[in-house]
């Protein structure tokens, strides 16, 4: 997840956001992917996980697994990803611009559904 780590020492004590490993809890630099769920239970609202970050081979295939044990095909989930360079850029453009006043399309309305265990994997 993106996490919010301490760090002590000097020059001062800082809070610093980081990409942190879902299954090996070690923070994600340069290679890495940002993996959730969604389904659309009806047209009018769309269901997603919260946002999960995993290195690229073994922690992403681990933090797939567990996804797809939390938010099954079965019950209409599908899982997606992004490559964190690439989630960095949509979330900068983003962050610039309004969803209220796209004059180009709406946004659907969406819920986070919070799975029910924990992704920390072994
Ligand atoms: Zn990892």
């Amino acid at each position: 997840m993106i996490e919010i780590v301490a760090r002590n020492g000097s020059p001062e004590a800082m809070l610093c956001p980081a990409f942190i490993c879902d299954a090996c809890r070690k923070q994600v630099m340069e290679a890495g992917n940002v993996i959730y769920a969604v389904r659309y239970p009806d047209q009018s609202e769309r269901e997603t996980s919260p946002l999960f970050v995993a290195h690229k081979g073994a922690c992403d295939m681990a933090v797939q697994q567990w996804l797809a044990a939390n938010y099954p095909v079965a019950d209409g989930w599908s899982d997606l990803w992004d490559e964190i360079d690439d989630f960095l850029a949509y979330l900068g453009g983003n962050f610039k611009r309004s969803f209220a006043e796209d004059a180009d399309g709406q946004y659907v309305p969406h819920v986070v559904v919070m799975p029910a265990t924990s992704p920390k994997l072994p």
